[in-house]
């Protein structure tokens, strides 16, 4: 099957004045026909570095684009000028930012915005471009389309204008939907409501969509299958059922241990943050990356980067552990507390 959207050993690097910053590595990945597809980690992991890059976003210089295709619907779009590009953007693949304030033009009505989007790609006349966008407001469940097609951003809460930047970005249509932290500055009840619409509307339309997060919570609700990210490379990907049932990575382990439960009694049932700080990507360790924060970190971890493996269908991970030949994680542990 050919799959709509396929990354292929994609590295990015940045230049600076320290030297390069080696921001994605070797990241592969597929996105298929109106799946929707999560990529968690924590910030400086390469989820909005690969997101951007798919969208030909990151400035050139600063970034190099040092390795990789990134095939959509068969056409590699690192090929692509930056014509040809614009024309893909916004019709074939749209973006929703995490605050809409800054994506929004405050001076412009929030009807007549959605409008330009309709009129620039699909080539509508300007009265059935507001039909279509008084339509598209209706359909993101914003009340009284007609009244705020002629408002602006400020006269809009925060989660209207969240919903009026999915209108937006949805008013072509397009194949692919990439949401970066599309719900972290809504409260609980806002954001419950906009995850709704997009899994409603992927319903609809059939839009794919990539949902970056770093909150696992966003993850379970939403989406189908899972990229986990850490250090610019992934880690592990696989089905949302076996992220949280069938983990195979301490980094994920470690997200999993990190999720708030809000029903927990004591502080210390509720949060347990991953001890330790990403590494230094200017020059990444050259065995695995997660090895200095990972409590199951053995000699070959130190020294050898571990490859991808397999679980089970459409479930890989970067990990030692995985090996058939390697200790169990109990064994690591106490194998380490014997020689210390
Ligand atoms: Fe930990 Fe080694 Fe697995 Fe890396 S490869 S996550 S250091 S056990």
């Amino acid at each position: 099957m050919t799959h709509l959207l396929e990354v292929r050993n994609l590295g990015v690097n940045f230049k600076t004045y320290g030297g390069e910053v080696k921001a994605v590595r070797d990241v592969s990945f597929h996105v298929n026909k109106g799946e929707i597809v999560a990529i968690v980690g924590e910030s400086g992991s390469g989820k909005s570095v690969t997101v951007q890059t798919i969208m030909g976003l990151i400035p050139k210089p600063p970034a190099i684009i040092n390795a990789g295709n990134i095939y959509f619907q068969g056409q590699d779009l690192l090929t692509l000028s930056k014509k040809q590009m614009r024309k893909v953007n916004g019709s074939k693949i749209s973006m929703v930012f995490q605050d809409p304030m800054t994506s929004l033009n405050p001076t412009m009505k929030i009807g007549k915005q959605i409008a330009e989007a309709l009129i620039v790609h699909n080539n509508l006349s300007k009265a059935e471009a507001k039909e279509k966008a008084i339509e598209m407001i209706r359909l993101v469940g914003i009340p009284n389309p007609e009244e705020r097609y002629e408002q602006y951003p400020h006269e809009f809460s925060g989660g209207m204008r969240q919903r009026a930047m999915i209108s937006i970005a949805l008013a072509c249509s397009p194949e692919l939907l990439i949401a970066d932290e599309p719900t972290t500055a809504l409260d609980v009840t806002i954001q419950a409501q906009v995850l709704e619409l997009m899994k409603d509307l992927k319903e609809k339309i059939n839009t794919a969509i990539i949902l970056i997060t770093h909150d696992l919570g966003v993850v379970a609700e939403t989406a189908e299958r899972v990229i986990v990210m850490y250090a610019g490379m992934i880690v592990e990907i696989s089905s949302v059922e076996d992220i949280f049932n069938n983990p195979k990575h301490p980094y994920t382990w470690g997200l999993l241990e990190s999720i708030p439960d809000i029903t927990a009694t004591s502080e210390k049932k509720r949060l347990i943050p991953i001890e330790g700080t990403p590494p230094d990507l200017f020059s990444p360790p050259k065995g695995c990356p997660f090895a200095p924060r990972c409590k199951f970190a053995m000699e070959i971890c130190m020294d050898q980067m571990p490859p991808e493996m397999e679980i089970s269908e459409g479930h890989s991970a970067r990990c030692w552990l995985n090996d058939p030949r390697s200790p169990a994680p109990e064994e690591v542990i106490q194998q380490g507390r014997k020689s210390s």
